[in-house]
């Protein structure tokens, strides 16, 4: 198995030597299909970075307009069942069990509920990649196709990849998918394509409630860090131990 040393080596590497766009073509699994604006992401230095999320649960209204921009901005298949984010909606009965819906991963926003439901509470949960700081969908890979990027970045060097799927068994999130047209895993990249031009991920950029933060992990004046400060926060399956690094505010304790 391919240590993550070098692994973020191959990344630094890849990234030093090639252009911006090949850059992206290279390392992350899917070519963008968004309008990625201008940069000068031949400046981009990722030792000098660490992203993370922060995801507001109240805030959400699941309208669905991030797995809309997602699904654009990365060229993910649009069949229903691929997505690089979802958003889910879980609602708790007074009694019985908890119901999650996820239609078309919250694409299309979420109609009413068929029939009455005495919920006692109900709310969305955006979900995507946790770009975990100890992945098992890395350990797994037997290529080395999936990796960690010296800033934080989970990504898939499609060159690489043989669609062996150990990676999506491995991700205890769900979080990976099979590209039926290359027969590659697919996975959130926190548009990796966008962060080298200092902008945003596309999720991020549309969300109309900013229910989405990203930023530095490292950085004070981080909206990230400020989140993380502010907010009691949690992340998801936490006793597995793959460090996520999404965190959630304000999550229901039904959500695990
Ligand atoms: Fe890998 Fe899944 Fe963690 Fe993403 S959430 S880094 S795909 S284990
Ligand atoms: Fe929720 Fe924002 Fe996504 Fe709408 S765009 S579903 S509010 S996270």
């Amino acid at each position: 198995m391919r240590r993550l040393g070098q692994v973020a080596k191959k990344a630094a590497l890849i990234l030093s030597t090639l252009s911006a766009g090949a850059v992206v073509r290279a390392i992350v699994s899917g070519p963008a299909s968004g309008q990625v604006q201008a940069g000068q992401p031949e400046k981009y230095d990722p030792g000098k970075h660490y992203y993370a999320m922060g995801i507001y649960v109240d805030r959400c209204i699941g309208c669905g307009l991030c797995v809309q921009a997602c699904k654009r901005e990365n060229d993910v298949p649009a069949e229903p069942f691929y997505f690089n984010t979802w958003v889910e909606r879980y609602q708790v009965p007074a009694s019985g069990e908890t119901v999650v819906a996820s239609p078309n991963g919250g694409h299309d926003g979420f109609p009413e509920p068929a029939g009455k439901m005495d919920a006692l509470r109900s709310f969305f949960v955006p979900k995507l990649c946790n770009h975990c700081d100890n992945p098992p969908c890395v350990q797994v890979c037997p290529v080395g196709a999936t990796f960690k990027t010296p800033d934080g970045v989970v990504l898939v060097d499609e060159k690489y990849c043989i669609g062996c799927r150990y990676c999506i068994q491995a991700c205890p999130y769900g979080a990976r998918y099979l590209d039926p047209r290359t027969r590659t895993a697919g996975k959130c990249t926190f548009c990796y394509q966008r962060i080298v031009r200092g902008l945003k991920p596309a999720c991020v950029e549309v969300c109309p409630t900013q229910a989405r933060v990203f930023g530095e992990l490292g950085e004070l004046s981080s909206p990230l860090v400020r989140f993380k400060r502010m907010n009691k926060v949690r992340v998801l399956k936490a006793h597995l131990n793959t460090e996520p690094k999404v965190y959630y505010a304000n999550l229901d304790g039904e959500v695990v």
